[in-house]
């Protein structure tokens, strides 16, 4: 078992099919760019529509064997997997932060996120244990087995180019089933390495492969006869066209969507640790995680300290490429995707927030694509920057007398991802947790991320579908359930005492 040095191409992103890498053959192509620098370093296939029908079918072809291969070696595969994964750590962050920009340290910490599912799947032949009622009736017993779908997909977006297809195919993997996975158009190199380890790790032929492509090779994906499930995660309007689209054509289906954060600051707060906590959850990943704060419910007489301390905090912040030590922020994704940022930024000037720290004033060396951390005071609920997902780094401060209000304002989101409270109350503690509208609650945590044994657990518009990512859900999302009902009569022809 070695790692290898990388061999993911250069310039002309392949294809992984069948245990190998696929020149892609496309009409339309899009460049990938390393986001700190604004240098395209490579183009990846929009609609090589012949390679995604290869690897449907080879993911066809191998599921027979790989579905009868004893769970207690495919979990093998995921032991040898998590060393591979271990090895290549810090690899895998570069490969992370050059695709995406985030810092090497969010990098880092999103490999070990992903390696903790692969955790997870090393665990299957307990967690796939069945359920048995013996002699449910004289000589009848009834047993109830977890049996792979066959061949199923996910379709994956650009924040998180190594955890997010992590959530998905190990699970998917170690239960039986083979996958295909589109990774995100924007950040695709990084999938590639993690498909090129696993069969290092030992994955025969077929069982993983990785398909490039945009919104037409996602719409192929959903209208494949032989594609069973679809895993998805992204934007919320994509979620929920892929949601009811999947599920029309009776495929089952997991959509995860966006997100707008809210954490609201009481009185009691330890404000450093507040400050800490909103700065890294806000302007960490350079606001583009699911899980970012985006609006900051500050109760009573803590907002002035509190706005004071944020903005200072802006102005220490160490913005500049992942890759330099120290940096604390990097560049969004696309000069586009910052000009929509910017755009934010102007709506909220224009329908009457206070601006205390604007990002577009800082400047920065080279052709990236930075903005500065932003943050906006006497923000409204009714304003564009207080309901709609920015995902930059943005935050808005709405000033609210107290947690009854605090908590009836953020449930008036359409998005249920995630919410903070940070205070030294259990008794505030206790309320917020059970009244708050979502569905992975912090208490005096930036970014209550769930560890992988538990389920990625969005409400409302921020999922689509019934069982979530990861935790035990995941394995329930990826097996179908089989009741046998056997009965043995009695007829003589092999007496027992
Ligand atoms: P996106 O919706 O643009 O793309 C996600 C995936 O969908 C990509 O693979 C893309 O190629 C594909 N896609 C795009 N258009 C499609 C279409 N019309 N039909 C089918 N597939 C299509 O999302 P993004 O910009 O890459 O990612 C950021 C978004 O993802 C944010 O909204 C963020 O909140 C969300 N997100 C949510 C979670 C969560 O757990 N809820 C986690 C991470 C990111």
């Amino acid at each position: 078992m070695r790692t290898g040095a990388p061999s993911v191409p250069e310039s002309l992103l392949p294809h992984y099919i069948d245990g190998g890498f696929r020149a892609p053959v496309a009409s339309e192509w899009m460049p990938v760019y390393n986001p700190a620098t604004g240098e395209a370093t490579a183009r990846v296939a929009m609609d090589d529509s012949r390679a995604l029908e290869d690897a449907v079918a080879a993911a066809r072809r191998a599921f027979p064997d790989w579905a009868a291969t004893p769970i207690m070696e495919r979990a093998r595969v995921m032991f040898r997997y998590r060393d591979l994964l271990e090895q290549a750590h810090e690899e895998l962050a570069r490969s992370v932060t050059d695709e995406h920009g985030k810092v090497l340290d969010d990098a880092y910490a999103e490999v070990g996120r992903g390696i903790e599912v692969v955790e997870l799947a090393a665990s299957a032949p307990s967690v796939m244990k069945g359920e048995v009622v013996a002699n449910i009736a004289h000589g009848v017993d009834v047993e109830m087995v977890r049996v792979p779908l066959g061949v199923v997909a996910g379709l994956t977006p650009f924040n998180f180019p190594a955890m997010i297809p992590l959530w998905m195919f190990p699970i998917a993997l170690v239960a039986g089933n083979t996958f295909v996975l589109k990774p995100s158009e924007r950040t695709p190199r990084t999938a590639l390495r993690l498909a090129e380890l696993l069969t290092a790790a030992g994955l025969p032929p077929g069982v993983l492969n990785v398909v490039h492509g945009g919104a037409g090779t996602a719409s192929a994906i959903l209208a494949h006869p032989d594609v069973r499930a679809v895993s998805f995660v992204g934007s919320e309007p994509v979620a929920r066209h892929v949601y009811e689209t999947a599920a029309s054509r009776h495929k089952r289906v997991q959509a995860l969507g966006g997100a707008k954060n809210f954490h609201v600051v009481m009185p009691d707060a330890v404000l450093d640790d507040a400050v800490r906590g909103l700065v890294s959850s806000g302007y960490g990943s350079a606001g583009e995680r699911c899980l970012a704060c985006s609006v900051v419910l500050a109760v009573g007489d803590v907002a002035d300290p509190l706005v004071a301390a944020l903005q200072a905090a802006g102005d220490h912040l160490r913005v500049g490429p992942g890759t330099q030590a120290g940096t604390e922020m990097g560049p969004l994704i696309r000069r586009e995707h910052r000009d929509r940022v910017i755009g934010f930024i102007e709506s909220g000037e224009r329908e009457g927030a206070s601006l205390v720290r604007d990002g577009r004033r800082d400047r920065f060396a080279g052709e990236g694509f930075f903005l500065g951390p932003t943050l906006f005071d006497h923000v409204r609920a009714d304003m564009t920057i207080a309901r709609e997902e920015i995902f930059g780094p943005v935050l808005s401060v709405i000033r609210v007398p107290d947690l009854g209000a605090a908590v009836a304002l953020a449930n008036t989101s359409a998005f249920g991802n995630t919410a903070s409270i940070y205070t030294r109350s259990g008794r505030a503690a206790r309320y917020f947790r059970d009244h708050i509208e979502a569905g992975m609650v912090g208490v005096n945590v930036g970014v209550a991320a769930p560890v992988a044994i538990f389920p990625f657990a969005g409400w409302k518009t921020s999922f689509y579908g019934d069982l979530h990512a990861t935790g035990t859900d995941g394995y329930r999302f990826y097996t179908e359930l089989r009741v046998v009902t056997s009965r043995w009569p009695d007829d003589g022809t092999a007496p027992v005492p």
